[in-house]
């Protein structure tokens, strides 16, 4: 067996408290995953396991086996010293807000991720930048620890995988996820009803502001960037939650000229939570220059600046990307 699968597995077996994080704007990959390795250590180890989400809950996924089991991280006692933290699809620890010193203060913490940017900052890392999800890499260390996978953990990998390539269409789409989707149907996954509950259950005020938001949109360089800002006001006519974002920002790259495409969202704070898309473009230099991370074409970074200013200084430096 791979000694880090080896080791991950010796120490859920001599853990006596387990907690699992996943990272600040949940999306699919960071819950179907912790859900997954969760449900795995509870049905296979037979141990208890706290999993947590840090900021807010989105209620997208709540069609997830055991979805109601998330904690919020706040109601972790700070001091609370585990066993054994894992952290999924974690670029960067900061990404646990109030987790960080929960997971440092842990006996053993580990790292499992698929960030290129990611640091490895676990005592145990399994990191695999060309992973397509996070998903991926724990059916690997389930099918090496070699016990029969649950339905429940089946289709929370299989929402890892159809989120994180954006439903088989991404660049990181390979055979890799094409074998493990016919693993995860042979496991009794229906794909047919995992798209339609992760995508086709908006409630309509989120159709409508999106729509909204794009309509607004404002482009650059004869097309090729394109800009969409989302201020707390325009959340509030909505009366739209952090989760109605979502996917936004990949309406706004469907357009035929655009390279890059950018969502400024205000935060609670005032200031610039960026999300970054692309076509060809590496935008991993940009996002790491405003203190962020991700993917070599969707990544992100939350600037400490209001939008106008922030947008100023983004737009600039994406222009540099993009060849005259
Ligand atoms: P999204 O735009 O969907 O929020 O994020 C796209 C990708 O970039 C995800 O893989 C996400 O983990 C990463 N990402 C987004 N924001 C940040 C950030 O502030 N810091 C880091 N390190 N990664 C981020
Ligand atoms: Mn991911």
């Amino acid at each position: 067996m791979n000694k880090l699968y080896l080791e991950l597995k010796n120490k859920i077996e001599a853990a006596n408290s387990i907690i699992v994080f996943s990272h600040v704007s949940p999306d699919g990959d960071t819950l179907g995953s912790n859900l997954a390795i969760s449900l795995m250590i509870e049905n296979c180890f037979n141990k208890k396991v706290d999993s947590v989400f840090a900021g807010s809950l989105p209620s997208l996924y709540s069609y997830l086996p055991d979805f109601n089991r998330f904690k919020d991280v706040q109601t972790i006692p700070s001091d609370k010293k585990y066993d054994l933290a894992i952290a999924v699809d974690v670029a960067s620890k900061d990404r646990m807000i109030s987790g960080t010193v929960i997971f440092d203060n842990a006996k053993t913490n580990v790292n499992i991720d698929h960030h290129k940017t990611n640091t490895g900052y676990g005592n145990i890392n399994i990191i695999d930048g060309e992973a397509a999800c996070v998903g991926i890499i724990l059916y690997r260390i389930f099918s090496e620890w070699n016990y029969k996978i649950p339905l429940d953990v089946a289709r929370c990998i299989y929402t890892s995988l159809l989120t994180d390539t954006g439903g088989f269409r991404y660049e990181n789409t390979g055979v890799e996820c094409f074998n493990l989707a016919a693993e995860l149907v042979k496991l009794g996954v229906s794909p047919m009803e995992e798209y339609r509950a992760c995508y086709e259950t908006k409630p309509q005020s989120m159709v409508q502001f999106q729509a909204y938001i794009v309509s607004n949109t404002l482009f650059y360089n004869n097309g090729k960037i394109a800009f969409a800002k989302i201020t707390r006001s325009d959340m509030s006519k909505f009366d739209a939650i952090d989760e109605y974002t979502e996917g936004i920002v990949e309406v706004l790259r469907s357009s035929k000229n655009v390279e890059i495409a950018a969502i400024l969202k205000e935060t609670k704070e005032g200031w610039t939570k960026v999300s970054l898309r692309s076509k060809n473009t590496n935008i991993i230099p940009v996002v790491l220059e405003f203190g962020g991370g991700g993917h070599t074409f969707a990544a992100g970074c939350t600037i400490k600046k209001p939008i106008p200013i922030a947008f100023d200084k983004l737009l600039k430096r994406i222009q540099s990307e993009i060849p005259a």
